[in-house]
């Protein structure tokens, strides 16, 4: 809650600039509020700037100028330590690549989404078995990495940013390295997961994937070229 009595947003940017050695603008004044259970697309072509966004966004990399709060938190000012513990319990991260580590079976990989959130370790194989069975993967808990296709790999990381109920879930390209039958399951799922409630920005440069979400954002040049939320005939809230 703010002070307005309503529940903050679940991502506020504002007016966020990056700029890089070198003097390369990657943003350039990008402001930006996801509400709690929205669903979208972050859209541009390569070098527009998403990558440089979702990581803002996401903490992992602080504005040159601009401010970013994650359910009403501001991450400025934070130290380093404080910060990923504001993104451990707050936010949950799904990447192209997977990112999971081999020698882990589902399970394990996914309780590592909870590892830095403080929750007891008696706590964390039973929930995520939960999150596993909420990506349909009840039946895969004990499979290593490579017992799994690409489309189970990537509902497992799924189940992994989801475990700690995040605010705000960040998808970076999350169907990129899939076959356009798993990417579109993959999809499926996370429009399924947000209609159950979960807040979540794809960031893409697939107009197609894009076009199946509810709210689109086009970056370029390292601005907001449109926001599909801001014309009032293309999108409403469900
Ligand atoms: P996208 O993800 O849309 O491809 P990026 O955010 O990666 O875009 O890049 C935006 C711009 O910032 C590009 O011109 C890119 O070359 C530049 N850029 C990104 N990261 C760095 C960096 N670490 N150092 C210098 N320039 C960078």
């Amino acid at each position: 809650m703010n002070t307005t009595g309503r529940p903050a947003p679940a991502l506020a940017v504002h007016e966020v600039t990056k700029t890089y050695a070198g003097d390369v603008t990657a943003l350039n004044g990008v402001s930006l509020t996801v509400e709690e259970g929205e669903l979208l697309a972050i859209l541009g072509p390569s070098g527009s700037g998403k990558s440089t966004l979702l990581h803002i966004m996401g903490t992992l990399d602080r504005p040159t100028s601009g401010t970013v709060e994650i359910a009403g938190h501001a991450a400025a000012g934070l130290s380093d330590r404080r910060l990923s513990a504001l993104r451990a319990r707050l936010l949950g991260f799904v990447f192209q690549h997977f990112h999971l580590t081999d020698g882990l079976d589902a399970t394990e990989n996914v309780a590592t989404g909870l590892l830095y959130a403080g929750v007891p370790r008696r706590q964390r194989r039973p929930r995520a078995e939960e999150a596993l069975a909420r990506v349909g993967l009840a039946h895969r808990t004990r499979h290593l990495p490579q017992q799994l296709s690409g489309g189970e790999r990537q509902r497992v990381a799924i189940a992994r940013a989801l475990v700690n109920e995040p605010a705000l879930v960040l998808a970076d390209e999350p169907t990129g390295a899939l076959d356009s039958a798993n990417g579109r399951a993959v999809l499926d799922l996370l429009t399924g997961l947000n209609q159950e409630g979960t807040t979540i920005a794809v960031i893409t440069h697939d107009r197609d994937i894009a076009a199946l979400l509810p709210r689109r954002i086009q970056l370029r040049d390292g601005r907001i070229a449109s926001d599909s939320a801001t014309r009032a005939d293309a999108w409403s809230p469900a």
